[in-house]
């Protein structure tokens, strides 16, 4: 789950990572008055998504007149397909030097890596790219206690002064208990910028959050952005169904993610496009079963339709009784193509003769069918 920049330092300041001030707004008028006291405002669209300063989305203004001005350019704007609705001014620090200090769950070094470099900014990615040496790794195992001197050495390695390099040092510490405390999996402070009398403050900040783990966390789930997901998606999670959405044509009923992943690869690989992933879960109800064929219905994409299941926990009769209960309640006009194999398979397969209905055996022949369904080549 990703937030907003604000968010992002609301929880910099709880857990003591200084920031310059700032405010979040929903009007040109607000941003006026919410920054009359600074004499250089900046002006932030908040998405949720990166490059807003690229995108030209970060402006700087130097009267209230102009902080509106330049907030009614951004109010509207679409950045990345990400529409701005609310803008965060800022009291604009003045920057000596930016870094980048960010730290992200490391599957292959089974800890978490922390990231460092003294070219911060809005070229960060580039230089990733062109010369990742530039930014220095340190991995750090939650496990093991934090050791401040290896930590402090590291942080030298871009941020001089013993002032600077103390204040880096809180800052990496509060940056990792949040990190830690919060499951998220990516953490960035983006500039994180020297200021010419010494301080040294976040000015930009990006957190993602472990989906799986947002259950430990209300206060972290409470702060979901609805627009990070389209109406399928959120109406999926609200009936429990893991669903994301595609952009192709073919729509998607699998039992199992490891199924469905391999089920969208095969697709791709007969050359077809999926609509979406979406895993109706192991023991699956017929209720889940008409869910999902709603959800998939809606998309105007969406050209047939392929149900696949391996019943293991999942027991064909009930899928073939959630196709029943579906066309009860919808009107489904498209191709379904189904495989059905696997526990209560010949029960599932009866239920779908008497309603008119076949399902296929082979998983390839399935997939070859919805594609010619849909008018690709199969
Ligand atoms: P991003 O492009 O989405 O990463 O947005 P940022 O918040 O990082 O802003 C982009 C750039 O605007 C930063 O790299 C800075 O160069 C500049 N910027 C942001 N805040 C300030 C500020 O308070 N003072 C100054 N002087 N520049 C800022
Ligand atoms: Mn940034």
């Amino acid at each position: 789950m990703k937030i907003h920049e604000y968010q992002a330092r609301d929880l910099f300041r709880r857990y003591g990572i200084p920031v310059n001030n700032y405010t979040m707004v929903r009007s040109p008028g607000e941003a006026r008055r919410a920054s009359t006291n600074w004499s250089q405002v900046v002006v932030k669209a908040q998405v949720l998504t990166g490059g807003r300063g690229k995108a030209g989305g970060v402006k700087l203004a130097e009267s209230p007149e102009e902080v509106e001005a330049k907030a009614s350019e951004i109010f509207g704007m679409d950045i990345k397909g990400f529409k701005v609705d609310r803008i965060l001014v800022c009291d604009a620090a003045p920057i000596a030097k930016e870094h980048y200090l960010g730290m992200i769950l490391d599957r292959a070094c089974q800890g978490v890596t922390l990231m460092l470099s003294d070219q911060g900014g809005v070229d960060i990615e580039d230089l990733a790219a062109s010369n990742p040496d530039a930014i220095h790794k340190l991995t750090l195992f939650p496990h093991q206690e934090l050791d401040e001197k290896t930590l402090k050495k590291f942080l030298g390695q871009s941020i001089s002064g013993e002032a600077q390099l103390n204040q880096a040092l809180d800052a990496a510490k509060s940056l990792y208990t949040l990190f830690l405390s919060t499951d998220a999996s990516l953490a960035e402070i983006n500039p994180y910028a020297l200021t010419p009398d010494g301080k040294m403050l976040a000015l930009d900040g990006k957190i993602n959050f472990d989906e799986n783990a947002l259950f430990r966390h209300p206060e972290i789930a409470s702060l979901r952005n609805p627009e990070e997901d389209s109406e399928d998606e959120i109406e999926a999670r609200e009936k429990n169904l893991s669903f994301v959405s595609l952009r192709g044509s073919i729509g998607c009923i699998v039992n199992g993610a490891g199924l469905a992943m391999a089920t969208l690869d095969l697709i791709k690989h007969y050359g077809g496009d999926p609509a979406n992933f979406l895993d109706v879960g192991g023991s699956s109800n017929p209720q889940k079963v008409a869910d999902a064929l709603s959800i998939i219905l809606r998309n105007p994409k969406v050209k047939a339709i392929l149900i696949n299941i391996f019943g293991g926990i999942t027991r064909c009769d009930d899928i073939a009784n959630g196709l029943l209960l579906a066309r009860k309640q919808l009107t489904i006009e498209l191709p379904l193509v189904i495989r059905l194999v696997g526990t209560n398979q010949a029960q599932g397969r009866s239920i779908l003769e008497s309603a008119g209905l076949s399902a296929k055996d082979d998983l390839d022949e399935a997939i070859k069918a919805v594609i010619a369904a849909v008018g690709g080549k199969p």
